[in-house]
């Protein structure tokens, strides 16, 4: 494999397929990867649009595998969605999520909030709401640091008592955000009836703004309509000058993307919150 590349992402999925590798066998080196802890996190700033200062940021996954290097959770996550090794690995993140954020605030820098992607399947789980309160518990972390992202199509779906659990861990202290808001079917009714804390704007939203002017003007309608029922609005994959002045001009809250960090390990993220610099 070191022909693919120095570093980061390599193939993963297409290469074990063609090697004959079945779901089963997948399945399998997920769960060694899990027992043998080569998950981490990185953390994606997320920037105060007002001020330019940090004022989050999102967990992200990896699987840091021994002779593949870094792969990206676009490569193993709908593999692990299939098997449902997801709920595992998700609630691993979870709990690292709140760890490392415990840790930050414990060692005297920022407090931020955290910011962690749920897949519909922990949800689903009848227990998932006692899974979230033993997290915190045993991590220690206040629930008023934590975001949890879920999908449009999981907060509508009405099933399985999701709607039930989204509300009690809000009561909870526990926020919740739409992620890659615009891509889904939210009906504008589930905002107003709903506990959401924030939207998160699909990239491609935000990568059209330059070219297109229909883009601009839903972009422009959805940080309206966030506005009129008090939610804040995160723009995701914010990579240049021009969209963030749109986007700023235009009342988006907050800010994610390139333009002002990749997502950064541990040791990274920890050098930048002691810089606390302004964006
Ligand atoms: P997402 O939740 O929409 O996360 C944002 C993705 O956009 C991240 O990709 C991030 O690295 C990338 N990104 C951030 N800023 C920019 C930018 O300016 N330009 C571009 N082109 N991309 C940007 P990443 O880390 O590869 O994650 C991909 C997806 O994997 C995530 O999309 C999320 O759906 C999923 N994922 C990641 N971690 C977890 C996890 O712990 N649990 C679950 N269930 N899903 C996860
Ligand atoms: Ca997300
Ligand atoms: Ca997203
Ligand atoms: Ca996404």
């Amino acid at each position: 494999a070191k022909e693919l590349g120095k570093n980061n992402y390599q193939l993963f999925t297409p290469e074990l397929e063609e090697a004959g590798a079945g779901l089963l066998e997948l399945e399998n080196s997920l769960h060694k990867a899990l027992a043998r802890e080569e998950f981490e996190l990185q953390y994606q700033p997320i920037i105060h649009a007002e001020t330019g200062m940090i004022s989050g940021m999102e967990a992200l996954l990896r699987w840091r595998h021994p002779v593949r290097g870094l792969i990206s959770p676009e490569k193993f996550i709908p593999i692990a969605e299939e098997t449902g090794l997801i709920v595992p690995i998700g609630e691993w993140a979870l709990r690292e999520a709140c760890k490392q954020t415990k840790a930050w605030q414990e060692a005297g820098l920022p407090s931020l909030a955290v910011s962690v992607n749920l897949s519909p399947r922990q949800i689903k789980k009848h227990n998932f709401v006692e899974t979230v309160t033993r997290v915190l518990d045993d991590t220690g972390l206040d629930a008023a640091y934590l975001y949890l992202e879920i999908t449009e199509n999981v907060a509508i779906t009405g099933e399985d008592n999701v709607d039930s659990k989204i509300k009690s861990l809000c009561s909870m202290g526990i926020r919740f955000s739409i992620d890659d808001f615009g891509t889904g079917y939210t009906a504008i009714n589930y905002l107003k009836r709903f506990p959401v804390n924030t939207l998160k704007i699909d990239r491609s939203f935000v990568a059209d703004i330059e070219e297109n002017h229909d883009q601009r003007g839903i972009l422009k309608a959805i940080i309206a309509l966030a506005h009129s029922l008090k939610i804040e609005i995160v723009a995701e994959g914010v990579e240049t000058d021009d969209q963030c002045d749109f986007l700023r001009q235009h009342g988006c809250t907050k800010l994610q993307g390139y333009l002002f960090s990749k997502p950064l390990s541990t040791q990274h993220f920890e050098v930048i919150l002691r810089e606390n610099p302004q964006f």
